[in-house]
């Protein structure tokens, strides 16, 4: 028996008994700093579904220096766009994991036309799709100011800001103690580049997804928590 994806989702907020599970397949879609990493986590606490991050899983090929990694490195380190089979090669490899059947938070991912076009074909083969493309809005000037002020915890990935989201010890992660560094794409010069990208490749799937029906818009200012709070009304 299958139960409306609505009640599931409470159910689960309630008791996580893991209850009769609807997919909960959803994209965050927004420029970079809009807090889309800030939120898949606090998601995936909240519906215990995994966090698909391309750019996290591309840092840490870079990490591991594999071939990927390598590949990706002078793209990344531009603000440029890592080439799209790249990309879709590693969703497809990763969206197959046995921790995605009842549910994921793509973070990062379709960038481009291609991989949305992409990404459709290959959930389509394995019999699920998108309920939700969630487009997180902030302005630039914001955008900047969260970019440059952003720090990532090195061993968990966890995200601070030096003003807006502090660590309670400067350069210790809360979660881990792990240290927290700035990101090589979080300089100005690099951050200008990336947002010019998002513009002329990312921003084209708002519209490819209100044609779908599937466009949740939500306003990306204000405290982290209301911003929680919206996402999670429109999950509903
Ligand atoms: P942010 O969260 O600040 O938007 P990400 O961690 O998502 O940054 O991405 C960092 C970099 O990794 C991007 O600038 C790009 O070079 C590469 N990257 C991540 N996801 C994709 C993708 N879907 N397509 C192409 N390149 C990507
Ligand atoms: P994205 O994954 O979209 O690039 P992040 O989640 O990494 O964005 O957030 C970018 C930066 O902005 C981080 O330093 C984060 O701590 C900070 N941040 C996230 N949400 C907010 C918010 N609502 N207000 C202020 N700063 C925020
Ligand atoms: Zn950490």
């Amino acid at each position: 028996m299958k139960v409306l994806c609505k009640v599931e989702n409470e159910l689960r907020d309630e008791d996580n008994k893991g209850l009769v599970i609807m997919d909960l397949n959803i994209i965050l879609l927004g420029p970079p700093g809009c807090g889309k990493g800030t939120q898949a986590k606090m998601l995936t606490e909240q519906y215990k579904i995994p966090q698909v991050s391309t750019g996290d899983i591309l840092r840490e090929a870079l990490k591991k220096e594999t071939a990927m990694g390598l590949k990706a490195k002078s793209y990344m380190d531009s603000g440029k766009l890592v080439p799209d089979e790249v990309v879709i090669g590693i969703i497809q490899d990763r969206l197959k994991q046995s921790d995605c059947q009842k549910g994921f938070i793509l973070d990062g991912f379709p960038r481009t036309v291609v991989q949305a076009e992409a990404l459709d074909k290959t959930l389509k083969d394995m019999g699920k799709k998108i309920e939700h493309s969630i487009s997180i809005d902030v302005d630039d000037e914001e955008l900047l100011g969260r970019l440059t002020g952003r720090r990532t915890c090195r061993s968990c990935g966890a995200m601070y800001h030096v003003l807006f989201n502090p660590s309670k010890k400067e350069g210790v992660c809360d979660a881990c103690s792990g240290e927290l560094y700035q990101r090589d794409d979080d300089k100005e010069e690099t951050i200008s580049n990336r947002l010019n990208i998002y513009k002329q490749q990312t921003a084209p799937l708002i519209d490819y997804y209100k044609k779908k029906d599937i466009l949740r818009l939500v306003t990306g200012t204000g405290k982290i928590e209301n911003i929680f709070k919206r996402i999670k009304d429109v999950l509903k």
